[in-house]
């Protein structure tokens, strides 16, 4: 079972694996106390968050040509699944 060593590292947390996290927790929590809270701190939070975080909440799509927003589902779907207009409002197909 020679697979068994290339296996084990991923199944099992690891030691190296914890370890290395608690340093960078470590580290982190003592660059923090040091600078308290000046900018240079802001870089040790992890980048990737804060961006994806912006680009949820400003990517609105709007509701395309080719699209509409079922009445009673509130869902915008494409214009082939449109069933009809039911009291002013367009309905989908799984609505009607
Ligand atoms: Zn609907």
């Amino acid at each position: 079972m020679a697979a068994v060593d290339y296996d084990a590292p991923r199944t099992a947390p690891t030691e190296p694996e914890t370890e290395s996290l608690d340093l960078l927790q470590e580290r982190r929590e003592r660059k923090t106390d040091d600078l308290a809270d000046t900018d240079f701190a802001d870089d040790y939070i992890l980048p990737g968050f804060d961006v994806l975080d912006e680009e949820l909440s400003t990517t609105v799509v709007p509701v395309q040509p080719d699209e509409f927003r079922c009445g009673g589902c509130f869902l915008v779907l494409h214009r082939g699944l449109h069933a009809g207009v039911h009291r002013g409002q367009d309905i989908c197909r799984d609505c009607a």
